[in-house]
């Protein structure tokens, strides 16, 4: 198995990033301090009926040129939760739908008074675009199948406030269409940089051998790694990125790689379950599993608010 980098109990240092576009990069005492900051914003989360004022004043602007449930009604609960403004725009019903490009958009959005754009779009790379066109901090909310790296951080807290800080030599299989996942790509840096071991698993045309120089280990086998880790991380099959062209069938999918109740006894009695969603459920997740539990999936959502809440208190007031 490849060894990961040596691990860091580092302490939370403080920020000085204008934008957050990946994982890559992001070394440990970064990310320490936005799980300190959202150990903070975690209370107001769980338990609703206050908010903080850290951004009153400010405004934060959702630019989703692709579709989102989770991510983009949790920024805007988080900018919520810190009493910033919050302004919605979707590339259908804006005017990218008449040709303006994402970054005559994003720029005008910013003329507004903006303080923070959080942007998604299907292409690679459009955040990092944009961000080198405006003054105001961006962060990705998802681009292509780049990364989406609040999902990786809010991965990880989840994952350190279930195993405790310290995730040095803990197993995490990541299973499913690897190839076309943004979100694996943020988990392999951030949890390389702390020290975990990543397993991607996969049937070969989702999860090629070539992925190994991510510094992960590649298995077509999952009924053999589950027995090794800590946790598993079940990924959807994204058919809008033609993921559907690469499994010869669906029934041939489950066969191999879905996280079956049969499936889930070959895990160690601590091991969790964690999927970013949308879940296809009874494709590569059923139903039993991912409400049994194992599963810490609604943790993780709750969990991305609190995420949510630290990037943009961070980015905006530092
Ligand atoms: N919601 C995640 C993303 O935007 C995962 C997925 O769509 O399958 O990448």
């Amino acid at each position: 198995m490849n060894q990961a980098p040596a691990p860091a109990a580092a302490a939370p240092r403080p920020w000085t990033r204008r934008h957050l576009l990946s994982l890559e990069g992001v070394c440990a005492a970064e990310m320490q301090r936005v799980f300190a900051e959202a150990e903070r914003c975690l209370p107001l989360v769980m338990a609703p009926g206050r908010k903080f004022d850290d951004l009153a004043g400010h405004c934060v602007a959702n630019i989703f040129f692709e579709d989102s449930t989770r991510t983009r009604n949790s920024f805007t609960r988080a900018a919520q939760l810190l009493s910033a403004d919050v302004i919605q725009v979707s590339g259908e019903g804006s005017s990218t739908s008449k040709g303006e490009t994402e970054i005559d958009t994003a720029r005008n959005i910013e003329a507004m008074g903006v303080d923070a754009l959080v942007v998604r779009h299907s292409s690679a790379g459009v955040p990092r675009n944009i961000a080198d066109h405006v003054r105001c901090g961006v962060v990705n909310a998802g681009d292509g199948r780049h990364e989406h790296p609040t999902q990786g951080l809010l991965d990880i807290f989840t994952l350190q406030r279930h195993f405790g800080p310290d995730l040095a030599g803990r197993r995490i299989a990541i299973v499913g269409d690897i190839i076309n996942s943004r979100v694996v790509r943020s988990n392999i840096f951030g949890l390389r940089t702390l020290g975990a071991q990543v397993i991607v698993a996969g049937p070969p045309a989702l999860a090629p051998a070539s992925l190994g120089a991510l510094g992960v280990e590649v298995s077509h086998d999952l009924d053999a790694v589950l027995p090794l880790v800590d946790v598993v991380m079940m990924l959807r099959v994204q058919f809008e990125r033609l993921a559907g062209q690469s499994i010869a069938s669906t029934h041939e999918y489950r066969d191999g790689y879905a996280l079956t109740e049969r499936r889930t006894r070959l895990l160690p009695e601590h091991a969790v379950v964690m999927h970013p969603g949308p879940i296809n459920r009874g494709l590569e997740l059923d139903s039993e599993v991912a409400d049994g539990p194992r599963s810490v999936i609604l943790r993780q959502v709750t969990h991305g608010v609190a995420i949510r809440m630290a990037v943009l208190k961070l980015i905006i007031a530092g």
